[in-house]
């Protein structure tokens, strides 16, 4: 039964010894204590009228939705798998997404997932446990393994992750060598990528409860407690009450200026969206706003892999050529083994190189390359058109190009001397990639901008091992959980500096710990 209510002003109600404050207005005479069916995901502005309040000062209408069990704001794989837990657990559950599609980050994921101790492995011959991925976890990510939330994942990755999926009908490709290389190979490839392991959680979720379009705005208090979500179909405001609230809107990378308060001294202008459009931060802004504390904001995911598009500012291009020819930095140097490009961990030295800039040099076997979005391969730039487009520096000499960057030719020629010799003085060049290495020899000669593609979050808010939204003082926010991206993949403090590839496993996680904890706490309601 939907209720047309209009929104009044009340006064916050005592909040005892509760860690939130009540919100100052609220859908008063919602019956959002109680539980019931599992909500109509209709177009919910179809089935009541809303006045227009439009300029004559009058409140503005909410309709106040069928309060619900458990409901979870975003779709993405953390929701997916909240919602099919919970939903599991034996609560009514609704799910509120904002795009008109489900899966998020996902579906422009390769879907690349890590696990430690598969049938894959086992039929590679490759031996692996959760204390091998523990002891490669330091050199892999940067973090701590004793951390609690990493010790979950690694006893729990292959049992609650992998073989939940593979229980649902996913099979796997793989194992593949991560970057860096651990002791054993973990990389898993779901079947169709990251829109193939959407298509099978949103194939086992529950059947019409996710609301498309829904657009979660702020959190409801009541009694110290969260209550429930104020939302927008677009054209009308909603009130659903729930006895839990699980957050799962993914991370906050998309909105560079974040990035930028994080980290002051990064080149804004070499900074490229390696993040989903969807990742804009609006759940940590409603959970930091009730007071929840926030982790390891500074261990960004950085992506060194991608140079600048004509399309359009932080846009980014791909293309084969990184990993195969030299890069240099301050006063023209080599600093790092470029063969790691696809790794964290060369994306962070990139981003952290004082003086900003960072050149890909090559010479003119460069313009047989394609370079193109990830997203989309089938729009090609070739290297004139960068050239063109004044982002690639392009010289007949090396001397012209150093002087054309404002570097020393003498020190580019020698360093470009060196990689041609084959010396590397970084790292000798690895036996299988060896071959791949190309030469700047032959004129005209290339200066590509290496940019920083910042692409994952592995810090956000804290959550206890219930997956309970924490305070700065470690106090439970009754009533709220979150998962996902949004809590740095999975508890906010499993990775170091730099994060890992297959944090997909984590996310997935992270959503049934949500989700089956939300439902039980609702339930006993
Ligand atoms: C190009 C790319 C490649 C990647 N490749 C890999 C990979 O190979 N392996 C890997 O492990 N990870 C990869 N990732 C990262 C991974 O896909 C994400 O970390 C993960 O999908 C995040 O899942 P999530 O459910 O936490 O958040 P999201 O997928 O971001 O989902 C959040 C959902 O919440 C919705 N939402 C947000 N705000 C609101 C609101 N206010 N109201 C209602 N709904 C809202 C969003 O629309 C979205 O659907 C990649 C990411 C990208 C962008």
């Amino acid at each position: 039964m939907w209720l047309l209510l209009l929104a009044l002003a009340c006064d916050s109600a005592d909040s005892g010894d509760s860690p939130v404050q009540d919100t100052d207005s609220g859908p008063s005479g919602g019956d959002s204590g109680e539980t019931g069916d599992t909500s109509d995901s209709g177009d919910s502005a179809d089935t009541a009228d809303t006045a227009d309040s439009g300029d004559t000062g009058e409140p503005t209408p909410v309709i106040v939705d069928e309060p619900v069990d458990v409901v979870i704001v975003g779709a993405g794989v953390a929701g997916l798998a909240a919602a099919i837990e919970a939903f599991e657990a034996g609560a009514t559950v609704r799910v509120l997404e904002r795009e008109a599609f489900a899966g998020g980050a996902a579906n422009y994921a390769g879907g690349l997932m890590v696990f430690s101790g598969t049938p894959e492995q086992a039929a590679a011959g490759i031996v692996d446990s959760p204390e091998l991925l523990a002891a490669d976890w330091p050199e892999i990510t940067g973090g701590n393994p004793a951390d609690p939330w990493f010790l979950y994942f690694a006893e729990q990755n292959v049992l609650r992750v992998h073989d939940w999926l593979s229980a649902m009908g996913m099979s796997f490709t793989g194992p593949m060598a991560d970057t860096p290389r651990g002791s054993a190979d973990r990389i898993h490839v779901p079947k169709g990528g990251g829109p193939g392991l959407v298509a099978t959680l949103v194939a086992a979720a529950p059947a019409d409860v996710i609301t498309f379009g829904a657009t979660a705005q702020s959190l409801e208090v009541e009694d110290g407690r969260v209550a429930g979500v104020r939302w927008s179909d677009g054209t009308d405001d909603h009130y659903q009450a729930a006895d839990a609230v699980i957050i799962a809107t993914g991370g906050f990378l998309h909105d560079l200026a974040r990035v930028e308060a994080l980290f002051p001294e990064l080149p804004v202008d070499q900074l490229v969206y390696g993040s989903s459009p969807a990742a804009d931060g609006a759940g940590l802004d409603m959970l930091t706003g009730l007071g929840a504390s926030t982790q390891n904001m500074q261990a960004i995911g950085f992506y060194a892999h991608a140079t600048l598009s004509p399309e359009g500012e932080h846009q980014e291009l791909v293309a084969g050529a990184f990993g195969v020819y030299p890069w240099v930095g301050v006063e023209g140097v080599r600093f790092v083994d470029e063969w790691d490009f696809r790794g964290f961990q060369v994306g962070r030295t990139r981003a952290m190189l004082p003086g900003g800039d960072v050149w890909l040099f090559a010479d003119n076997a460069l313009e047989g390359d394609d370079f193109f979005p990830p997203a989309d391969e089938s729009v090609i730039f070739g290297v004139d058109e960068l050239v063109a487009s004044g982002i690639v520096v392009k010289s007949d000499t090396l001397d012209g190009l150093a002087g054309d960057l404002g570097l020393d030719p003498a020190t580019v020629t020698a360093q470009m001397a060196a990689w041609n010799a084959g010396g590397d003085a970084l790292e000798p060049p690895r036996a299988d990639d060896a071959d791949d290495a190309r030469g700047v020899v032959e004129p005209p000669f290339y200066a590509v901008p290496v940019v920083i593609s910042v692409a994952k979050a592995f810090g956000g808010v804290d959550v206890d091992l219930q997956g309970r939204v924490l305070t700065e003082d470690g106090a439970v926010i009754p009533g709220v959980y979150a998962a996902g991206e949004l809590t740095g993949m999975l508890g906010g403090s499993i990775v170091g500096d730099y994060g890992f590839t297959g944090s997909l496993t984590a996310v997935a996680l992270g959503g049934r710990v949500a989700g089956e904890n939300a439902a039980a706490e609702a339930l006993l309601r």
